[in-house]
């Protein structure tokens, strides 16, 4: 575990931060909340399980909740809009667009835990497929939770998932900011209830905070630098959105859109064509909304202004 500020302490996740496995947030103070458990059991093992009171998930992601059965004495919070897929195999499908598959990709579904497991062949890999978890309360924006030295408020900052939540640790200037992660690769918002307008708002919330420590769930805790690294983040997103209306200076569908590659330059397997596709629509429909592009049979075309 690493030091934060106080009571905050950064739980490391296993390998490289990256799925299956995510930081999470760790306060060790009267009440012992954790934030997040997909750190992997290693990493886990740090803390007294038993004595964990409390867990809160920035969002219903397995990376991020696949510890869940570790905590047995604690109370487990995530917020209202995320709550559903964590109890229902029916709504997680129907959040990530699993009932798109066929019209997007036009295979066999695939299973995202399975083939990385396969992929990464580990004895220790998480149980990353969907199973019920059980969740004691749901929570709303701005419920500030106490844990004796310290409180957190909860900041609702949808667009990755519609649950999405940030804490902010004021008196430590500590914000948790989950999959708002500063990742090069930018913004992720590839699934079915993923919203692009919810996303840029977010970012911009976070950046009113002032910070003076970021911790998310991929990266490091940032320390410097912390509005340039928002503002480069959600120019990620603005650069795959100019780069779609400059594709579309010439018509094109949906499939030859994705060919160009603009959100991931490969699609070594079919997930990365299928995110590409529902990143490609969260654009183009909010494009349309602002009357900038139009569906025309088959095929996306700028309207002129
Ligand atoms: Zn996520």
């Amino acid at each position: 575990m690493l030091d934060i500020i106080g009571p905050l302490k950064l739980v490391k996740a296993q390998g490289k931060a990256a799925y299956p496995y995510c930081h999470c947030l760790y306060v060790d103070g009267e009440v012992k909340a954790l934030f997040d458990t997909g750190a992997g059991k290693r990493s886990l093992a740090e803390l007294p399980p038993e004595k964990v009171d409390m867990v809160f998930y920035t969002h219903f992601h397995t990376d991020h909740t696949n510890g869940h059965g570790m905590f047995n004495n604690a109370f487990y919070h995530i917020h209202l809009l995320d709550y559903p897929p964590m109890v229902s195999r029916e709504k997680y499908m129907y959040y990530t667009g699993t009932h798109l598959w066929r019209e997007l990709v036009g295979e066999p579904v695939l299973d995202y835990g399975k083939l990385m497991r396969e992929r990464h062949p580990d004895p220790d890999f998480p149980d990353v497929g969907f199973r019920e978890k059980n969740i004691d309360r749901t929570f709303k924006d701005g419920e500030v939770f106490d844990f004796g030295q310290t409180r957190a408020v909860a900041l609702h900052t949808p667009g990755h998932t519609p649950g999405h939540t940030a804490f902010f640790f004021e008196q430590e200037g500590v914000v948790f900011t989950g999959d708002i992660d500063l990742i090069k690769t930018g913004p992720w918002y590839g699934a079915y209830l993923s919203n692009i307008d919810d996303f840029i708002d977010s970012i911009k919330k976070i950046k009113q905070l002032k910070a003076r420590v970021l911790v998310s769930c991929h990266r490091r805790p940032l320390t410097e630098n912390i509005e340039n690294e928002l503002d480069a983040y959600l120019g990620r997103l603005l650069e795959q959105e100019r780069q779609v209306l400059e594709a579309l200076r010439v018509p094109a569908s949906l499939d030859e859109l994705a060919a160009k590659g603009i959100i991931y330059s490969r699609h070594p397997h079919a997930f990365y064509l299928f995110w590409e596709k529902i990143m490609l629509v969260h654009h183009l429909e909010r494009l349309e909304r602002q009357g900038r592009v139009v569906l025309e049979g088959e095929k996306w075309r700028l309207t002129g202004r």
